[in-house]
């Protein structure tokens, strides 16, 4: 007889997957709910790349590709890289770039090559949903480096959780639950210190071209730890900045002793990234996407307009995710006010899904701006 409880694994049974989902399911019974609780652009991906990933599909760019990616998308990345934080990318088939199967693939082949069972990853509290889990599917010790209240992973918070045992330091910035921005000097820290004590620093960057103009310095790029050091990983992504998270794209670049082994382990697992979305992304970079930021912009300013007079607000200046604090005179936890709000059909997620403090919800404002600020001021006479 099958005994599921003898034949899963303890990994498997030690990842609680629960939260995220729960929030789906009691969105999912709601007639008409106003959805703030989803991580998915609600835009349509640029017609460009649908269409060049159509083509792709019918000019027969259907089998593999070699596993570090397509060289036509591999030359597009590089040159990007080179021009956004001035990495010397020498050239398309140096293993200096991995395109990947969206950047979750790219974290858990990162931690993959990275850490034996016992080593130390130091991620941000709150944490993006995919972190703590990488402990358990690696056998690494996640070490959460507490950022309340101002969710800031500056290098004074990370430099007394660093021991002999840290192999990764994690940031995410445009950050998710919080939409915060690290400045370019927290960045330059964070990058002279793992640096300084050999410890891998990898840039969770999926996000980046989503930070608004006040996370921009001088209008410039988002700030990235990249333009201060070239031995680190960076990871960024496709899937958030056009809208197609099921097309399963990312990327990572860093040294070639380290990109070379998460290949390895890409051939024996992802085998590659999409064939055809590889194909239609090769000229993503080139597409104006500064209409959907202004966009994101001005919903993140509607946030702060109607729940700033009520509560504490994260400093968000990216990405498209509020996390808002349940005012203490309230006297509940994330998860008894989102469960409030569904009943008023305002769907959030609770901070205890992302964090070890269950004190805010996420919201997310990738939603229309009418039932946007519906749901804005449901939450704010709840508040
Ligand atoms: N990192 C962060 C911070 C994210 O928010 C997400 C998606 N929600 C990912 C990584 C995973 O992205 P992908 O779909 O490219 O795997």
């Amino acid at each position: 007889m099958i005994d599921p409880e003898r034949l899963l694994s303890s990994r498997a049974k030690s990842v609680d997957g629960s939260g995220i989902r729960r929030a789906f399911q009691l969105g999912a019974r709601l007639i008409d709910p106003i959805n703030l609780s989803i991580g998915q652009p609600d835009f349509a991906v640029p017609k460009l790349l649908c269409d060049a990933t159509v083509e792709a599909i019918r000019n027969g760019r259907n089998g593999y590709t070699m596993t570090g990616g397509a060289d036509d998308l591999r030359q597009s990345i590089s040159s990007y890289v080179s021009s956004d934080v001035g990495w010397d990318m020498t050239s398309s088939d140096a293993s200096d770039l991995l395109v990947t199967s969206g950047t979750s693939g790219a974290l858990l082949l990162a931690f993959m090559v990275l850490c034996d069972a016992g080593c130390e990853a130091i991620v941000p509290d709150p944490w993006f949903v995919v972190y703590p889990t990488l402990g358990p599917m690696t056998g690494t010790t996640i070490v959460p480096c507490d950022t309340y209240d101002d969710f800031r992973m500056t290098a004074a918070r990370v430099e007394p959780l660093i021991t002999d045992r840290t192999k990764i330091v994690l940031i995410n910035s445009p950050g998710n639950p919080t939409g915060v921005v690290l400045t370019d000097d927290e960045m330059r820290d964070l990058a002279d210190l793992c640096v300084s004590r050999g410890i891998m620093l990898v840039s969770d960057e999926i996000y980046d071209l989503f930070t608004f103009a006040d996370g921009r310095s001088d209008s410039g790029p988002s700030p990235s730890p990249a333009r201060y050091t070239q031995d680190m990983l960076l990871i960024r992504g496709f899937g958030k900045t056009y809208g197609c998270t099921g097309w399963r794209m990312g990327w990572a670049a860093g040294p070639s002793w380290l990109i070379s082994e998460m290949g390895k382990f890409q051939q024996y697992s992802f085998v590659c990234a999409p064939s055809m979305a590889q194909a239609g992304l090769v000229g993503a970079f080139d597409i104006d996407m500064s209409e959907t930021l202004n966009l994101f912009e001005r919903r993140r300013n509607m946030v702060r307009e109607i729940l700033g007079p009520v509560t504490d607000i994260s400093d968000c200046r990216g990405a498209f995710y509020s996390f808002v604090k349940v005012p203490e005179h309230l006297g509940m936890t994330g998860t008894a006010f989102s469960e409030l709000a569904i009943e008023q059909k305002v769907v959030t997620i609770p901070g205890g899904v992302f964090s070890s403090r269950d004190t805010h919800i996420r919201l997310s404002f990738a939603c229309q701006d009418d039932k946007l600020r519906k749901g804005l001021e449901i939450l704010r006479d709840l508040m």
